[in-house]
């Protein structure tokens, strides 16, 4: 049998890892923050529709600028935006791999602020450029000053900004957002993926866009839109910034079948919005219960909870797999995340913490760690 290491591979791709999170048909999977809820029969309906429409004309390639997407995904930020300041692809990781491959590459630098989304440093990898991992205050946490100075330092080609940053939940503010992109000349991306979730009012990183050509903001239909398997992700930037991608993307990148399909479903935005308070709810369940436990919680204005406090986060992962439940390992210190599911998913998961915590109490530290980054 052929090995990895018998193959001619790029010198700087070997020994990576590729993305794995574990997929297991389990009772409860809350471990890479999908929603929990169907898509609605009536959306479904309205997108096979839609599909249907599509279906006669693929014998020709699909429409290479995806206007009419771009037009309802326009309507659907608001802010005033337009179309050409719109792109898709299939999933916001695409839409970040276009920006890499456009504004960083070989030699150039990607700077993020860990602990964050574990697929930056492999973008990075991918398109050769070295990614800069700068730190955070306390309790995972990322003021204007500490942002704004590392930036200044170390002037990354391209800085992403997770806003709220998974894994640990932390929200970004404007000023935070603001005080980076003074503090560099390069492209400075916000990735909204779960805006949504955050408390009503919540400014959108998309109100710094006039005026800041370098800003773009990344969004995604996978998690409160309740749509990851369509593999529908955007962004909103200066019309220059969608000139610069198209340079890299593949011709007809996006299928007619993933245009019908998400203009289909953002049709009924408000639908496919709905459950959006009923799992904000069970975050917020999440936060007070599992610090009731006697763990350590982050602040988190997302769909998932970062706990600590876990001895031994391997250990107790396994604990909750052999109770058919998915959680999240992301290699933190002392630390696990839980995405928030229906209701009955996340008192099992409780249920299953209070258990593991009384037949395994070594699994709890005695002193919540203090917070890491
Ligand atoms: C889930 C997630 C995305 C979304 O990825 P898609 O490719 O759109 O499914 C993007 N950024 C972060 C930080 C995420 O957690």
């Amino acid at each position: 049998m052929t090995s990895l290491d018998d193959l001619p591979l790029r010198d700087d791709l070997r020994g990576r890892s590729a993305y794995g999170a574990p997929q297991e048909p389990v009772r409860v999977s809350i471990n890479v923050n999908e929603s929990p809820f169907d898509v609605p029969p009536k959306v479904v309906e309205h997108v096979v529709d839609e599909i249907r429409r599509a279906l006669p004309g693929l014998n020709r390639y699909p429409d290479r600028e995806f206007v009419r997407l771009r037009e309802k995904l326009a309507a659907y930020l608001g802010h005033g935006l337009t179309a050409e300041r719109i792109w898709a692809a299939n999933g916001s990781n695409e839409v970040l791999q276009h920006l890499l491959q456009a504004f960083a590459g070989p030699g150039r630098t990607v700077m993020g602020f860990g602990p964050t989304y574990s697929m930056y440093p492999l973008l990075s990898a991918g398109v050769g450029s070295e990614w800069i991992a700068a730190e955070r205050d306390a309790d995972f946490e990322l003021s204007p000053g500490t942002a704004a100075a590392a930036t200044a330092e170390r002037q990354p080609d391209v800085l992403i900004l997770c806003a709220p940053n998974n894994p640990t939940g932390t929200p970004v503010s404007l000023e935070t957002i603001a005080a980076c992109y003074d503090a560099t000349d390069g492209i400075v991306i916000v990735d909204e993926a779960y805006a949504e979730f955050q408390p009503d009012g919540t400014p959108s990183a998309l109100e710094l866009l006039p005026g800041r050509p370098r800003l773009v903001v990344s969004r995604t239909m996978s998690k409160a839109f309740a749509y990851a398997g369509a593999r529908l992700g955007y962004l909103a930037a200066d019309p220059a910034v969608t000139e610069a991608v198209r340079l890299v993307r593949l011709p007809y990148h996006l299928s007619a079948i993933t245009q019908a399909a998400a203009c289909g479903a953002l049709d009924c935005a408000d639908v496919m919005l709905a459950e959006v308070d009923r799992i904000r709810v069970q975050r917020d369940r999440l936060l007070e219960e599992i610090a009731a436990l006697g763990y350590r919680v982050y602040r988190s204005t997302a769909n998932f909870v970062t706990f600590g406090g876990v001895a031994d986060p391997n250990a107790m992962f396994e604990e909750f797999r052999r109770r058919s439940i998915l959680i999240r390992d992301n290699g933190l210190p002392n630390c696990l995340r839980v995405t928030a599911g229906t209701e009955e998913e996340t008192t099992a998961f409780l249920d299953a913490l209070a258990e593991i915590t009384r037949e395994r109490p070594e699994l709890r530290l005695a002193e919540p760690a203090p917070a890491a980054g």
